[in-house]
């Protein structure tokens, strides 16, 4: 049966077997169908702060935030009343507005290597416009990426991907060309003799290395010290553009983004930069930003084609200013807090239960890796989370789920947390862990 016109007061269970009826697999997209964890997705009727309240009327602690977006929380009341008198001036003009210009003067002022900024809906379109803008401004083909990174379901970037392709255990996608993916060079994360010798190979025809700024999408595998600044050497030695890819780490890890952490300490910037999540606070906004001539080959100025219907829409882009002007030093010194505790009581429960383990992170976000091999040596690469042993997640995310807290379901991505995550919140969570990790170490 469809569902009633008006007012559908279903359950989870209810919504979910008609969902599946009519929506492939019953979602929109592929991670929230609880697919390698198994069970019902929630269905979710309302969130607040750090709370998410589902049609069945169970209340969880958060710790997905969106997949990243609310760092401040969610339905924070001035971002709420940004959004609402935006959207009473009209919800989109398809003509420029002054709040487009003022989103993307603050996110120049956080990261001053964004010289020029192209906002976008997506992270994935920030990727395709990366990517193209890297091949029209080197005459080249051949991309690198990383096995584990998740630039979006850009067809070039599928192989070897994170997030939802490391959920469902697939190697790219179907759908993708031959001529596509073998413009795609796949490397092994932090392995830069890998790097060098692919460009000892293939350097005159590589246009870019695309990179996760600290990868999050196969967990949380921070780069090793001196990766990403040896990314930047290479390609400039040879010729190629960096992107670095911060929609998952851009004005969550700090206010400059993983760029703020590490290149603006180490004295190095990127050629082209991707936003996403934060930046819209919530509603679809993405960025492709960087060296100011790169980004003037863009139409209207230069050769390079990129448009958007929705591109810089007034109330999506009233939401990311809200939320990037409320984004201050005070609220990432909460989000770091709340992180680095929740990190170490999760850590705690798991030795108490005796579950081997790695706790990574980077910056605010965090991941387990289960298994004596990670707890021995952590996990530097993709090779190493897939050989780890994350058939423990799935009873632990479900002993959580039981208890009123809901986290990240599937093993492959990070836990999130925000501003709005307080002693109550985080308590409920520690009050979950013990049973968790017992239920991890029994599997
Ligand atoms: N890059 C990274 C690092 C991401 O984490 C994501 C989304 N999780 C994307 C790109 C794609 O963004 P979107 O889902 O908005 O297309």
């Amino acid at each position: 049966a469809d569902a009633p016109a008006d007012g559908w007061d279903a359950t989870s269970d209810d919504a979910f077997a008609h969902a599946q009826a009519v929506i492939p697999g019953g979602v929109n997209s592929p991670v929230r169908a609880f697919g390698s964890v198994g069970g019902t997705p929630r269905f979710i009727a309302s969130a607040s702060g750090p709370y998410l309240t589902d049609v069945d009327g169970r209340e969880y602690v958060d710790l997905v935030m969106s997949w990243g977006p609310a760092l401040l929380g969610h339905a924070r009341p001035e971002v709420v009343a940004a959004v609402q008198e935006a959207a009473a001036r009209g919800l989109g003009f398809g003509a420029p507005t002054t709040t487009e210009v003022e989103l993307v003067d603050e996110i120049r002022r956080r990261v001053p290597a964004a010289e020029r900024v192209r906002l976008v809906s997506t992270g994935t379109e920030a990727a395709m416009t990366a990517v193209r803008l890297a091949r029209g401004a080197t005459g080249r083909d051949t991309v690198i990426k990383f096995a584990g990174c998740y630039h979006g379901h850009v067809d070039g970037l599928l192989a070897s991907a994170g997030s939802g392709v490391a959920t469902l255990a697939l190697p790219g996608s179907a759908g993708v060309t031959a001529a596509t993916a073998a413009e795609t060079i796949v490397l092994p994360y932090n392995d830069l003799d890998a790097v060098e010798a692919a460009f000892a190979e293939h350097g005159d025809t590589i246009a870019a290395v695309i990179t996760e700024a600290a990868p999050a999408n196969m967990g949380v595998v921070p780069p090793l010290p001196g990766f990403n600044a040896g990314l930047r050497r290479i390609t400039a030695e040879h010729g190629a553009l960096l992107v670095q890819d911060e929609v998952l780490t851009g004005f969550r890890v700090g206010p400059g983004g993983w760029w703020g952490l590490e290149g603006s300490v180490e004295g190095w910037a990127p050629d082209l930069l991707m936003f996403g999540k934060v930046v819209g606070g919530g509603l679809p906004v993405a960025a492709v930003a960087g060296r100011a001539d790169v980004m003037d080959l863009l139409a209207p100025l230069g050769p390079v084609y990129q448009a958007g219907t929705l591109s810089g829409n007034p109330v999506a882009t009233a939401a990311g200013l809200a939320t990037l002007r409320l984004a201050d030093a005070d609220a990432y010194a909460h989000v770091d807090a709340a992180s680095t505790y929740l990190r170490r009581a999760v850590a705690g429960a798991l030795v108490e239960a005796g579950v081997p383990h790695a706790l990574q992170w980077a910056g605010n976000l965090f991941s387990i890796v289960f298994g004596e091999q990670a707890a021995a040596e952590g996990a530097r690469d993709y090779a190493a989370v897939q050989a780890s042993e994350h058939w423990r997640y799935a009873p632990f995310f479900h002993a959580l789920l039981d208890a009123g807290v809901y986290a990240p379901p599937s093993a492959f991505e990070a836990w999130f947390v925000s501003a709005a995550h307080d002693e109550a919140a985080l308590g409920r969570v520690v009050e979950a862990l013990p049973a968790a990790a017992r239920a991890a170490a029994e599997a």
